[in-house]
């Protein structure tokens, strides 16, 4: 008699439906981390306002800032500007200690929040200080962070947050969920979602909480603050205009139409990631995946083929004007207007032309 191999254990197919642990349900609301440094919110905690919005209406919760700072004027103001972008209430910790961002205090006040209040959501900018922030949070509540989102959502079957991100270098798209642990944490990038029209109208309440720390239980001094004059201070995220060129410019010295170009039409400068890997303009002025996120009203490429990697730091544009030789270059199938043919041509053209008509 012929043994037969034991069949392999069926492959799940299709969605598993998960119930969730019901100690969960003590966790309510939608909340937003926001972000500032030297007297100004960060405007991706406003984007973030607009999203969570969404999110605590889809919940039928309440939205909430989170606003962390030394006692003053401006952390009132911060709150005042949560309410005009969406949020319902500001949970606020003041606290000389929290005038310099620093990791541990920022760590222990937010943890501390989130364990007396119990938030469902908690979403942060993925800014330096957003990613550290949101990092160490996640460690130290033991909760899942899922960082660089494009798209946050409410899975209607389980009311757990759906959140999607670029994945396998970028050719797919993958959402994750967290069932088991709460809050629920995202980190998005500046410009990946749009900007709400405040509402100047709106106000909200205010719950204050201390922080509960000395400075002598902080191993880290801010000794002082010292801007880095040296570096590139590209402000692409927040540009009206950018012209970038890519790798179909050839050679470092042809990257100057692209900044003839941007000068005439008051743009900033981007490129693709060959080029500033190259170094014909520096790192802060990559777009894409692993550069910056960015959604001018125009954006020209000369030169860039349009790779995935590159299309979804751009393609929020409200007007794409691609620039190739090659007629059949992926690019062509995203721009709004295409122009075929040689850059180093057409580049100086553009100049001249918007020259004389800027005059
Ligand atoms: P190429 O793909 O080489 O395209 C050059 C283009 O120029 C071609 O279409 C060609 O037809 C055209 N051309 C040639 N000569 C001329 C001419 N004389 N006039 C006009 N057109 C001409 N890339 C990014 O840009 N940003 C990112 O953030 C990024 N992140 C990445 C992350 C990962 C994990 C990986 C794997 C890749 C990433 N990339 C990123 C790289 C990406 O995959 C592409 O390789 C890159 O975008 C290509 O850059 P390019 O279009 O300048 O060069």
């Amino acid at each position: 008699m012929s043994e037969q191999a034991p069949s392999p254990p069926a492959r799940p197919t299709g969605r598993r439906k998960v119930e969730l642990d019901p100690r969960l349900a003590a966790y309510k609301g939608v909340w937003v981390f926001i972000e500032h440094e030297r007297g100004a919110a960060h405007q991706v905690s406003f984007e973030l306002l607009g999203e969570g919005r969404k999110l605590a209406d889809a919940l039928g919760v309440e939205l909430a800032g989170v606003v962390m700072g030394a006692p003053g004027e401006a952390t009132r103001r911060f709150c005042a500007q949560a309410f005009h972008y969406g949020a319902d209430l500001c949970y606020l910790v003041e606290d000389p200690i929290l005038a310099e961002y620093r990791n541990e205090p920022y760590t222990r006040g937010l943890t501390d929040l989130v364990n007396v209040f119990q938030p469902e959501i908690l979403l942060l900018g993925a800014t330096t200080l957003g990613r550290d922030l949101a990092g160490s949070v996640a460690t130290t509540l033991q909760t899942g962070l899922t960082a660089d989102c494009t798209e946050l959502n409410i899975d209607p079957e389980n009311r757990s947050l759906a959140a999607t991100r670029p994945t396998f270098g970028g050719s797919l798209l993958c959402t994750i969920q967290t069932l088991n642990y709460r809050p629920q944490m995202a980190t998005v990038r500046p410009r990946v979602m749009s900007l709400p029209e405040p509402d100047t109208g709106r106000s909200g309440r205010i719950v204050e909480h201390p922080l509960g720390l000395v400075e002598t239980d902080i191993v880290t001094k801010v000794l002082e603050f010292i801007p880095d004059q040296n570096r590139d201070q590209a402000q692409l995220a927040y540009a009206d205009i950018i012209v970038s060129g890519g790798r179909g410019l050839k050679r470092p010295e042809n990257f100057q139409l692209i900044w003839d170009l941007a000068k005439v039409l008051g743009a900033e400068v981007g490129a693709s990631r060959p080029v500033t890997q190259a170094g014909w303009v520096s790192a802060d002025r990559q777009v894409g995946q692993t550069g910056k996120t960015v959604r001018p009203k125009l954006y020209i490429a000369a030169g860039i083929s349009g790779a995935i990697q590159h299309r979804v730091g751009m393609e929020a544009s409200d007007v794409i004007i691609a620039i190739n030789e090659d007629p059949a270059a992926p690019i062509f199938d995203f721009a709004t207007y295409g122009i075929v043919g040689n850059a180093m041509q057409i580049l100086p053209a553009l100049t001249e032309a918007f020259r004389q008509h800027l005059a």
